[in-house]
């Protein structure tokens, strides 16, 4: 079996930054690609915070470009998923059903995914009015009434954001506090254009071929009401894709990675990058600044093992 430096596990921002460095060191790395090659930039258009572009660059384009650069220095690349790993001696195992993949290190650059309500409606109308991304699709609002929906920083900020373009933006929240940092909060309570509904959550996402309104559930009185939008924006967390680890890492109760010293896990030889660590920034830069460190670490991990 293929013995390889390195294995990167996720093929967003992080894990191909990862795998040019550790490339361009000159490590055999493999790149299993994930059941979203690209990562979240692929659902995005224009990133216009990704500094080098003036207008900005679209979302697919820019990782395509991250997956050729880490492609010349040699990096292989499998579109595979990661259903198990295995890190209880060396190499450590990397296991795609059967399929075992062998590492003297390995890269969890497999990021997170926004938390979705599971109302009725929802994946039917996914993109056709529900978002999970102000930032990429409030622009297609622009003089509608939307509602977001979440009570944390995210939503403060998302809600904010909308004002620019929308005619009306309602805050649903499920309890009477929002979660949020106080500044932030106070932007929205103090901005005229926003209005908040408190002590509700959304029931179903209604529309034939859109979204044509929401119904909501009064979570104190569990009345049902009908309002009417055309986007709905969800910004009620995420969750990081880490289940595939089991317990083989430490992961804290939200089932992020817990980050060591030097882009560590607790395990010896395994490395973390962006997203799947990351609770805060969650910015395309910084997952890829994350694996320009996870890059060098492992290079000098290898290196390491053959002192
Ligand atoms: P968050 O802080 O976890 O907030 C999630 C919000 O969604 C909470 O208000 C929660 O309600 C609500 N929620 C969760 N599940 C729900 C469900 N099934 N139905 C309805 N509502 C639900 O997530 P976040 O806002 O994405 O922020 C994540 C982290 O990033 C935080 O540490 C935040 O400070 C940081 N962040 C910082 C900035 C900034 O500083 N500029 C911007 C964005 C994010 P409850 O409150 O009732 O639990």
């Amino acid at each position: 079996m293929e013995l390889y430096d390195v294995i990167i596990i996720g093929s967003g921002p992080a894990g191909y930054t990862a795998a040019i460095y550790a490339s361009r060191g000159n490590l055999k790395a493999l790149v299993l690609k994930g059941t979203q090659p690209g990562g979240q930039l692929t659902t995005t258009t224009v990133i216009e915070n990704w500094p080098g572009f003036e207008n900005g660059i679209d979302g697919n384009e820019l990782v395509m470009q991250m997956e050729k650069q880490a492609k010349r220095f040699g990096t292989e690349m499998a579109n595979e998923t990661v259903t198990k790993v295995d890190f209880s001696s060396a190499p450590h195992k990397v296991y795609v059903g059967d399929k075992e993949y062998q590492g003297k290190a390995v890269i969890i650059a497999s990021g997170a995914r926004s938390r979705m309500t599971g109302a009725e409606g929802e994946d039917r109308l996914f993109a056709k009015g529900v978002s999970t991304c102000a930032t990429c699709d409030g622009f297609f609002y622009k003089g509608k009434d939307v509602i977001v929906l979440g009570g944390g920083d995210t939503a403060m900020e998302e809600a904010h954001f909308l004002t620019n373009f929308c005619k009306t933006v309602t805050v649903v929240h499920r309890r009477d506090k929002f979660r949020a940092s106080k500044i932030m909060a106070d932007r929205v309570l103090n901005n005229e254009k926003i209005s908040v509904i408190w002590d509700s959550t959304v029931k179903s996402f209604n529309g034939k071929e859109k979204l044509e309104s929401v119904t909501l559930t009064n979570t104190k009185t569990n009345e049902d009401t009908e309002v009417k939008v055309d986007g709905a924006f969800l910004a009620i967390g995420h969750i990081p894709n880490t289940e595939y680890l089991g317990d083989a890492v430490e992961l804290d109760e939200k089932k992020y990675i817990v980050s060591g010293e030097h882009m560590q896990t607790n395990v010896a030889g395994v490395f973390y990058a962006g997203d799947v660590e990351d609770q805060r920034y969650r910015q395309a830069v910084t997952a890829a600044s994350d694996g320009c460190r996870a890059g060098i670490e492992v290079i000098k991990y290898i290196e390491s093992l053959n002192d």
